[in-house]
C-alpha cells in the first residue's frame, strides 16, 4: 500500500456514538488526525479513508506484512498470521472459557473471523458456528482450506433472521468498521434475548495508550483503525442499543518468545536484539508466554 493517499479518498464524518459534529484534534499521525468528540468523548479518525479504499487494504499482504520483518513498509496488518495459529488459538480458548460461563452452548457467529481460528476453537467446544469475513484471502482460506461455514459479506449484508445466535464474537474488528454503532445494533438484533456479545478492541484509555501516545502500535495503524474506544465509550455504545454490560477484562495474548521479540523490535531494535540473543543462548525461543500489556479490552454484554 502506498504511503501517500489521494485527497479524494478521504471523507469527513460525524461522531458515530452521539452524532455530534464538534470535535478537537487529539493526535496527528502520518497525515491522519485522531479527533475526540466534544460531547461524548469518542475518539476517531477524521477525515478518514472512504469505505472502498479501506476494504482494499485487507488482501493477502495484510496477513503477511513486511513491516513486521523490518522493512519500511506502511505499518498495518499482521506479521505471519498463519504461522501464529497455535498462539492465537490458545488466546481464543481463554475467551471461549468466559463465554461458556456466561451463556449456554448453541449457535455462534464470529464477525470478521479471518482465517477461522476462533471458529475452530468454538467447534472444538461443541458450538454450531458461522463466520463472516470481508478479506477475500482470509475468507477463501477459511472456506477451502479449513472447510468452515464462512460468508464473504458484512454483517448487515448477511441479513440473518432476528434472534438467530446465542453468542456473537467480534475480535479486533470493531475499530476497523465504518459504522460501529450500526453493527452493534445489528448484532443485538441477530442475538436471541439473553444472548451474549464479546468484543475485543484496543483501549485508548489504558495506561499504555496514554504513556506511549503516538508510539502506541494501535494508533500507528491509523489507516485501518478508525475508532479508538475506551471502556466508557464502548459501554455507552452497547447500552445505547439495548445491551447490559456483564464483564470487562484486559485482553492479553499468548506469544512464542520468538514473535514477542519480533514485536519488541518494532519499539526498540537495539534492546530487543539483546533480548533475542539472550533468549537464543538460553534456548527459550520456542517457549510460549501469556503477555498482557493491558492495552486491549474484552467486553462481554447481554441482550436484555
Ligand atoms: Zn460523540
Amino acid at each position: 500500500m502506498a504511503k501517500t493517499v489521494p485527497k479524494d479518498d478521504f471523507k469527513r464524518v460525524r461522531c458515530n456514538l452521539c452524532r455530534a459534529d464538534s470535535s478537537r484534534t487529539a493526535m496527528r499521525i502520518d497525515g491522519f488526525s485522531i479527533v475526540q468528540c466534544g460531547k461524548c468523548g469518542l475518539k476517531y479518525v477524521n477525515p478518514r479513508l472512504k469505505e472502498g479504499v479501506l476494504h482494499r487494504i485487507y488482501d493477502e499482504e495484510y496477513y503477511r506484512n513486511t513491516a513486521f520483518r523490518g522493512s519500511d513498509a506502511v505499518f498495518y496488518g499482521y506479521g505471519e498470521y498463519l504461522k501464529d495459529e497455535q498462539d492465537i488459538k490458545a488466546t481464543f480458548r481463554r475467551r471461549m472459557d468466559v463465554i461458556g460461563r456466561l451463556v449456554r452452548k448453541g449457535n455462534l457467529l464470529d464477525v470478521g473471523c479471518a482465517t477461522g481460528f476462533f471458529l475452530e476453537v468454538a467447534k472444538e467446544r461443541g458450538w454450531k458456528v458461522q463466520g463472516l469475513e470481508l478479506s477475500r484471502f482470509a475468507y477463501g482460506y477459511a472456506k477451502r482450506k479449513r472447510n468452515l461455514p464462512v460468508i464473504n459479506r458484512t454483517l448487515e449484508q448477511a441479513n440473518f433472521r432476528e434472534g438467530t445466535f446465542d453468542a456473537v464474537t467480534i475480535f479486533d474488528v470493531i475499530e476497523h468498521l465504518p459504522d460501529p454503532k450500526r453493527t452493534v445494533a445489528e448484532i443485538h438484533r441477530v442475538l436471541r434475548k439473553g444472548g451474549i456479545v464479546a468484543i475485543t478492541t484496543p483501549d485508548i484509555g489504558s495506561l499504555v495508550a496514554r504513556l506511549l501516545g503516538k508510539k502506541w502500535e494501535e494508533v500507528r495503524r491509523v489507516r485501518e483503525h478508525i475508532y479508538f474506544f475506551s471502556e466508557e465509550t464502548l459501554r455507552k455504545m452497547l447500552e445505547s442499543v439495548g445491551f447490559e454490560v456483564l464483564k470487562v477484562e484486559t485482553a492479553g495474548r499468548y506469544f512464542s518468545v520468538k514473535s514477542a521479540v519480533e514485536r519488541g523490535k518494532l519499539y526498540s531494535r537495539p534492546v530487543f536484539s539483546v533480548v533475542e540473543a539472550l533468549a537464543k543462548a538460553f534456548g527459550l525461543m520456542g517457549r510460549k508466554v501469556y503477555v498482557d500489556p493491558r492495552y486491549k479490552m474484552t467486553i462481554y454484554a447481554r441482550k436484555k
